[in-house]
This record gives C-alpha cells, structure tokens and sequence, in this order.
C-alpha cells in the first residue's frame, strides 16, 4: 500500500480529544468492560425511566455525551466542524426508535428531508441516513417480506415516504444510506432499497443500502443485487457492516425454534464480511462500498484492495465509516492516509436514543478486545502526552 496507515498512532488517532476528554472516555470504557454493571445499568435506567425517575442527566453526562452529537441537528454542528479539521466527514443519524404512528413515520419524513438538505449545504456532512422503522412499522416490513407483491394501505404509504426521501436526495445530489435493522424485516426492505437504487443510481452511486454479513445468506444476496443492478445498466450502493442485533436475532429463533440466521462463529462471520470486501472490489464497475467496520483487519484489506484497484484511497466510491465515540484510532489514521472517512454521529432526544446507546453499551461490552483495545490506546496515549510534557518542562 502507498498510502500507509497506522492505527497505533496515537497522537493522529486522538489529536481533536482534550486531556479531560481522554480521562473521562477511559473511565466509560473501564465501566463498560465491566459486564454485571452494564447488564444492571441497562435494567435500572428503563426501569428508572418507565417510572419517571429524573435520570435523563446521568445518560446524557456519560454514554450519550460520548456516543452521540447532541439533541438536535443543529446541535451537532461543533462536533461536524471539529470532524472537519482532522479530514474526517460526519453521517448525522437522527437515531430515534420504537415509534409506530403514521404521524410520527410523516415527521421523520420530514426529518429526513431536513437532513438530506442540511447534509447538501454542508461540504463537511458526506450522507443523509435514515432506518427503514423510522418512516414505517416492522411488522409491515415483516408482513411484506413474507410475501411477495404484498400491498396494503400502510405499506403503499412506505412505499411514498421511500419515494420521496429518494426524489429529495436526487434534487439536491445528496448521497444517502439506508440501515440494516432486524433480518425478518430486511427482504421488503432491500427490495425497496433497489429500487430506489435503480431509479436514482444510473451514473452514480446516491443510495447505498446496509449488508449485515453476520446473516450467512448476505455474501449470496450482495451477488444477487450486483448482478441484477450490472443486468439493468445501474450501480449498487452496499454498506457492509458485520451486524448488530447478534443476540436479538439469536433469541427470536431459539423462542420460535427455527435455525438462526446468524453465522455460527465470528470467525464465520469475519470470513463472510472479508469474502464480501474482496467481492465489491472485483466489481467496482457496478458497486460503491462504504467499509461501516471498527475492526483492523477489514479495514486494512478494503484499504489495500482500494489501492489495488482505484490507486487511491480517496476515491468517491469507496468510503470507511466508524461510529462516534468508537475506533478513533481507524477512523483519524485513515483520515491522515488520505481516505474518504466518516464518523456516524446518532442525535435524537436522550430517552428516544436510548435503545441505540444500549446496543453500544452491551456491543463494547460483548465484543471480545474491543473495550480493551480502546482502553489500552486511550492509555498509551494519556502516557505518550505526560511524556512530552515532562520532556517540554525539563
Ligand atoms: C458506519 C456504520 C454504520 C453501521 N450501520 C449498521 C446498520 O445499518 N445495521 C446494523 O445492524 N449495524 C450497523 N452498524 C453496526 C455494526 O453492525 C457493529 O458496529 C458491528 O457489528 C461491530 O462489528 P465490527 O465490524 O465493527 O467489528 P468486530 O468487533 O470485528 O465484530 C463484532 C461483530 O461480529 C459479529 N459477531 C460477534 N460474535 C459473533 C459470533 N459468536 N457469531 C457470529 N457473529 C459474531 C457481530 O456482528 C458483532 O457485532 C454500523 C456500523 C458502522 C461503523
């Protein structure tokens, strides 16, 4: 590779974090690690909630402060104009969930087409994002997965709401991605993913959809659609992300007894998502990719086979992509290697981001090396940085 990365670097990965910074995100990942606590954090703070206990401060002192931008949109205006001085883009997720009114779906409609704007008047913000569940029901999605050309009066107005984020981020030239949620609502929704896609993708890549390769099925369905949108002359968006309703998917199907969708190993999972890299880039007349993936290894394959084939790691169809508060070291390394990388910042009000902010409490305590790495790297460089001040007083 010409471009060298090195995510032990540091000073690159936390040069935008102040001293108070490094010591209270080292402290959130020392509680994270700890599982019994997390398990029993998660319990107390629904249940404080559902009760109406006042603990909305203590959510938004600690996981929220780290993991999200703020409240509002506008709210994450310092964090988008911080991101920009490193080279790293901002994705702002209004990341709100469980809502299940046709007022609600047509606000964030709404919502959305405000952040599709505000992302095209912004050099700095590289996608609008949305999920499928905050602009319809899951059991619609689930209804009209099961069947296919299934209609009904909720699902056409979906059907409307895809539309027309799909017409406003063609008007304004806004690229933007759709999440991946629960695999037995996903079938109806990458259909309308595609089709999308195959309206507004004919010369560029605008709409990219999500491919959880922890789903053992994904790599043959990310061939499917590449294959279908090479056939019909238009190009395919895939995010690729390993997955993050694990134990959610696994308990559905233990309590319905059919045999879970999710690979039986990680190491399972990694190959899929490695086969699924090496997959895109054989096809780069056909697919954008965005590598959405904290993990190293994967990171640094779609790294090389982007040098490999593009020359460059600043290509506009190849993007990396880290969640907020999460592998800094990736995400301000690559940024310094030149790549096109974005942090995936969720805002929302405290209590609605809540379920969000749980996934990334019990993913940062379950993933095995995750919080230790992030721990041993805020370390290092809370001693690299006492260090030099000890040299610059001598
Ligand atoms: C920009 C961005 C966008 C994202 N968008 C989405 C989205 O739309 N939908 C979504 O679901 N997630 C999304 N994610 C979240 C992502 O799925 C998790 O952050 C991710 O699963 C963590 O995996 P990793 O690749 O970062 O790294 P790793 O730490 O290498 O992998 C951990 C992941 O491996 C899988 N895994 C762990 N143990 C096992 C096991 N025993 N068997 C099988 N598999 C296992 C799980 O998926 C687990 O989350 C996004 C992430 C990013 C960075």
């Amino acid at each position: 590779m010409n471009e060298a990365v090195d995510f032990r670097n540091t000073e690159v990965a936390f040069a935008a974090k102040s001293n108070s910074e490094l010591l209270k995100a080292r402290f959130l990942f020392e509680l994270l690690r700890n599982k019994r606590l997390v398990s029993l954090g998660n319990g107390f703070i629904q249940w404080a909630l559902a009760i109406g206990l006042p603990v909305e401060w203590l959510i938004k002192a600690t996981v929220f402060k780290h993991f999200c931008g703020g409240i509002t949109l506008d709210s994450c205006t310092p964090l988008v104009d911080k991101l920009e001085e490193t080279g790293v883009r901002a994705i702002l997720d209004y990341s709100v969930e469980g809502q299940n009114t046709d007022n609600q779906f047509d606000k964030n409609v709404l919502l959305i087409k405000e952040e599709i704007e505000n992302a095209s008047k912004s050099k700095n913000i590289a996608f609008a994002v949305f999920k499928p569940t905050s602009i319809g029901r899951l059991e619609d999605f689930h209804a009209a997965s099961q069947q296919k050309d299934f209609t009904s009066e909720s699902f056409e107005a979906i059907k409307k709401r895809y539309a027309i984020i799909g017409e406003t981020a063609d008007a304004l030239n806004q690229p933007i991605m759709i999440d991946a949620e629960e695999s037995w609502m996903q079938t109806a929704a990458d259909e309308l993913a595609f089709n999308l896609m195959r309206k507004f993708n004919t010369d560029k890549v605008l709409i990219y959809n999500t491919f959880q390769l922890y789903l053992a099925d994904r790599l043959v369905k990310l061939t499917d659609y590449t294959l279908r949108a090479k056939e019909e002359g238009f190009k395919l968006g895939a995010k690729l992300v390993r997955g993050a309703y694990m134990e959610k998917e696994r308990a559905r199907a233990k309590q319905m007894g059919y045999v879970s969708p999710i690979c039986e190993t990680k190491e399972a999972t990694d190959a899929l998502y490695d086969k699924a890299v090496e997959f895109v880039f054989e096809h780069t007349d056909t697919v954008g990719v965005f590598i959405g993936t904290h993990n190293e290894k994967s990171t640094l394959k779609a790294a090389r086979l982007a040098m490999e084939h593009y020359q460059t790691l600043n290509h506009p169809n190849v993007w990396f992509g880290q969640l907020q508060g999460m592998s800094d070291q990736i995400t301000y390394n690559m940024a310094e290697a030149n790549a096109r990388v974005a942090k995936l910042i969720p805002y929302g009000p405290v209590k609605e981001v809540l379920p969000y902010l749980i996934r990334r409490a019990e993913e940062n305590t379950s993933i095995a090396g995750q919080t230790g790495r992030e721990l041993s790297l805020l370390r290092k460089e809370m001693n690299r940085r006492k260090r030099a001040t000890t040299v610059q007083n001598r």
